[in-house]
Parts: C-alpha cells; sequence; structure tokens
C-alpha cells in the first residue's frame, strides 16, 4: 500500500505548498507557510498532481505497511 507523504528533508517550507490549491480533493493542509503541509490519507485519491506540481521534489508516494 502507498500513501503520498511530504518529504522533510526536501520541503523548504517559508512558501504556501502549491498543492493546497491544486489538489482535487482539498487533502493537503498547511496552518502557516513557515511549517510543513501535510497530506490527509483519508482524502487522497493518489492522483499524483502534488508530486508533479511541487518544485522541490518533496511530495512522494511511500510505501506504507
Ligand atoms: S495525490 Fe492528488 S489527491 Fe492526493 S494529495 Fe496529491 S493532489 Fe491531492
Amino acid at each position: 500500500m502507498h500513501e503520498i507523504q511530504v518529504n522533510k528533508e526536501k520541503c523548504r517550507t517559508n512558501h504556501w505548498c502549491v498543492g493546497i490549491n491544486s489538489c482535487p480533493q482539498k487533502a493537503i493542509s498547511q496552518s502557516d507557510k513557515s511549517v510543513y503541509p501535510v497530506v490527509n490519507p483519508f482524502k487522497c485519491i493518489k492522483c499524483s498532481i502534488c508530486i508533479d506540481l511541487c518544485p522541490f521534489g518533496a511530495i512522494e508516494r511511500k510505501k506504507v505497511n
């Protein structure tokens, strides 16, 4: 099983994540631009739009379980 996750080693923060407005499921949230965005695995449909858009390659498909 896979989940879409933010890689904190690649995410630069200090900007609003492009995925917030691009995600068709509104699965990405970020309480402030200085903190890491979070992907809600219950809303995410793994469409990969955010993976393609992140300029830092910080959103990744990760194997879980
Ligand atoms: S993979 Fe698609 S549904 Fe999931 S967080 Fe990214 S844009 Fe949203």
